[in-house]
């Protein structure tokens, strides 16, 4: 029997649906404010699970309650590589439960799907990880390099997680990661970069009766709003073409006036100051107006790999023998914590994993459980190509 359908063996479909279950029922939407709302619950399950199966774990204290859970398999000696399984622990908020067919924390099994809030986003992709990894061990193939688990934090924010594990020495000694984010196991080599830009708008404060006392930054607002598609325009006579993404855009995402740490909106005072956060610069010149625009966030450039990359070749082989079609090729609408391991680490990154891709975030998320299944056998047969048997 070759390695590969040794490994393969070890990949039990009941498990990886069963595991994804039971992280989707460990709520871990991080609510700023509140110690019990972050992922250290669903952490403390990996972190056992991994001890359990014989990784070696590491335990990185991001920040306090939210730790990066790190299992590895074998050693990196000179001339070997390092491969990164990664995934997240934190889920978007589940909004109201009332709108849900399904509880968001029920992990619901029908008719083949699993409902719940981070079925697919990501606890589906990081359960079928983590069993890829375990199989390796379980089947008694020894990889020549390391296999790596990442369960970081914080993804769905600042992504603090993955640029804590950038700094940490696993972490930099990584050649390569595939990041299990709901793709449709499709293999994505290129995903959008993002800059959320925060525009204040400075008028002058004036009773709401009177507005020839003051100046309205509100109306300066409208306009910027309204110079929101021609900005998009012009960004896309700029921007090269991909053949994955769709062209650059430029959305508006919240509107303040004024901001909450300004005063308290009142119907009938014209706030000095109002805001807006577009999701990508533009300047509205009016007399007495003011208009700076700062990043929220740190630049998150675009990636792309090629596929004469040796992890690419790797993935394109394995969804062949793994899944028994062709690999299918996309890219990522929106950022991941692959983009930072791209940005910090320089190393190639594919983004794989079960999921429809517009379904994260929404009521009744799902994921459907034989993309699960699948999604782990593409991981064990793409690491064993990467990283080879000894
Ligand atoms: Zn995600």
């Amino acid at each position: 029997m070759t390695a590969l359908s040794q490994v393969l063996r070890k990949v039990d479909a009941d498990e990886v649906v069963e595991l994804t279950r039971a992280l989707v029922r460990i709520p871990s939407v991080y609510r700023p404010g509140d110690p019990e709302a972050t992922e250290a619950r669903v952490a403390d399950f990996v972190e056992a699970w991994l001890r359990r199966e014989g990784f070696q774990v590491e335990i990185q204290p991001v920040v306090p309650g939210r730790p990066n859970v790190i299992g590895s398999l074998g050693e990196k000696r000179p001339g070997q590589k390092s491969l990164l399984l990664e995934g997240h622990t934190d889920v978007v908020t589940e909004g109201d439960p009332a709108e849900w067919s399904h509880p968001p924390f029920g992990a619901d099994l029908v008719d083949g799907r699993i409902y719940g809030r981070g079925t697919a986003d990501m606890k589906s992709g990081l359960a079928a990880a983590m069993v890829a990894a375990a199989a390796f061990k379980r089947a008694g193939v020894t990889l020549r390099g390391k296999l790596v688990v990442g369960a970081l934090v914080d993804e769905e924010d600042g992504m603090i997680g993955v640029r804590h594990l950038c700094d940490t020495a696993v972490g930099r000694e990584l050649d390569a990661a595939i990041i299990c984010e709901p793709e449709e196991n499709e293999l994505c080599l290129e995903q959008r970069g993002v800059v959320w830009a925060r525009f204040r708008v400075r008028g002058k404060m004036a009773h709401g009766a009177m507005p020839e006392a003051g100046i309205n930054p509100i109306a300066c607002l409208g306009r910027l709003l309204a110079a929101a598609p021609g900005l998009e325009r012009r960004l896309r006579k700029v921007c090269e073409r991909s053949r994955y993404l769709r062209p650059p855009t430029v959305t508006p995402t919240i509107i303040q006036g004024p901001p909450p740490r300004v005063g308290v909106p009142q119907s009938n005072v014209i706030p000095a100051v109002a805001e807006t956060t577009f999701d990508s610069d533009a300047a509205v010149g009016q007399p007495g107006i003011k208009v700076e625009w700062e990043p929220v966030n740190a630049f998150r450039l675009a990636t792309r790999v090629d596929r004469s990359e040796a992890l690419v070749e790797a993935m394109a082989r394995g969804v062949k023998q793994a899944a028994r079609r062709a690999p299918r090729y996309g890219g990522v609408p929106g950022s991941t914590d692959g983009t930072i391991l791209r940005m910090q680490l320089g190393i190639p990154i594919v983004t794989c994993g079960p999921g429809d891709r517009l379904i994260p975030h929404q009521v009744d998320e799902f994921v459907a459980a034989d993309q699960v299944v699948e999604a782990a056998r593409i991981y064990v047969a793409s690491a064993l190509n990467y990283l080879e048997a000894e």
